[in-house]
């Protein structure tokens, strides 16, 4: 590290980019929007759907010397609730227009039924996977408490990979990054090598490659993890000594490096699930019980999607194959 996170943010706000952080109720904590003080006046990611973060917003916003009806452009890195939730009720105050990837207009303005369709699919997979009925139903039941936390949003400038959204003092190319989510959008400011990366990348906890439905409505699900891998390969490209702002924490200086940390640890995680074969075939709920224990519910889907994404790594290596009895699938070593 060469640029403290102080000295990052600096750098950023004489740029007149300025992180807001905004309180979730959620376990990471804080979720970083940042205001980008241009024409228009840009915001990149809203917060949650509640009183508190619509209030501790707009007095972010306003000791910058702006307000919320000021604000001319949203920009959604993706359609996770911490970081859409308000993003709608923004567009009431200020009438600003809504740009995030195209492909994922539909899943972000119908947001309460494709919640409920990946809910369902979510127990489906858990189901398949092994995990006990009355775990996938708790986990469905907590994860329907949680989705006032996001709401529809409209989007209204549809992007595209490689898109460039023109600021009157900047330009912002489009690039996306799907893994953690379907429609990860990064930011890219190439003059000032600055990124705005959502949770694509996160300095102090890898982001999870969730398991979901793909976004072009195609069946079965999405192999988040060779996506994501893909994805990082791509953000490593992006110059030494850039800044990455990202959805949560501090920025990030070293993306190289700790992409590095990642594709490594990756490795070693896979490996590892690998000799947890050799006893024979097994479930992922049965790997993610060896690999993590006992955890909680509400982490059960997290941890399959770890599992179901390694497996997807080993199996295009022609090193494990699936097995389904009709019931539960189960993986294989070859060999
Ligand atoms: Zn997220």
């Amino acid at each position: 590290m060469t640029t403290t996170p102080e000295q990052a943010l600096e750098q950023a706000a004489l740029a007149g980019v300025h992180r807001l952080p905004v309180p979730t109720p959620f376990a990471v904590g804080k979720v970083n929007a940042y205001l980008i003080e241009d024409d228009p006046l840009t915001l990149i990611d809203s917060g949650p759907n509640y009183g508190r973060g619509l209030d501790v917003l707009s007095e972010s916003i306003a000791a910058h010397g702006h307000s919320i009806e000021d604000i001319g452009l949203i920009l959604l890195t993706h359609n996770h609730s911490d970081h859409i939730g308000l993003a709608e009720i923004l567009v009431e105050h200020s009438g600003a227009e809504v740009a995030a990837l195209g492909a994922a207009a539909e899943r972000l303005a119908n947001y309460d039924n494709e919640a409920e369709a990946e809910d369902e699919f979510a127990v489906d997979l858990m189901l398949r996977s092994g995990i006990p009925e009355e775990i996938a139903l708790a986990l469905r039941s907590v994860s329907g408490s949680f989705r006032g936390w996001g709401a529809p949003v409209q989007v209204t400038r549809p992007l595209a990979d490689g898109d460039v959204v023109e600021l009157a003092g900047r330009r912002l190319e489009v690039l996306a990054r799907p893994g953690h989510s379907v429609m990860d959008t990064v930011f890219w400011d190439a003059e000032r090598q600055f990124g705005f990366v959502g949770d694509h990348l996160l300095p102090h906890i890898s982001s999870n490659p969730l398991i979901s439905r793909p976004l072009d409505g195609s069946p079965g699900r999405t192999r988040s993890l060779i996506a994501y891998l893909d994805s990082m390969a791509k953000t490593r490209e992006l110059p030494e000594g850039s800044l990455l702002f990202g959805g949560h924490g501090e920025p990030i200086d070293d993306h190289r490096s700790l992409i590095d940390t990642r594709f490594a640890s990756t490795e070693r995680r896979k490996e590892k699930l690998l000799r947890l074969l050799g006893e024979g075939p097994r479930s992922g709920y049965e790997l993610a019980q060896s690999m993590w224990g006992n955890i909680a519910v509400t982490q059960a889907f997290l941890t399959l999607s770890e599992v179901i994404g390694h497996m997807d790594l080993l199996e295009a290596e022609g090193r494990v194959r699936e097995v389904f009895d009709g019931a539960v699938v189960r993986y294989e070593a070859v060999g």
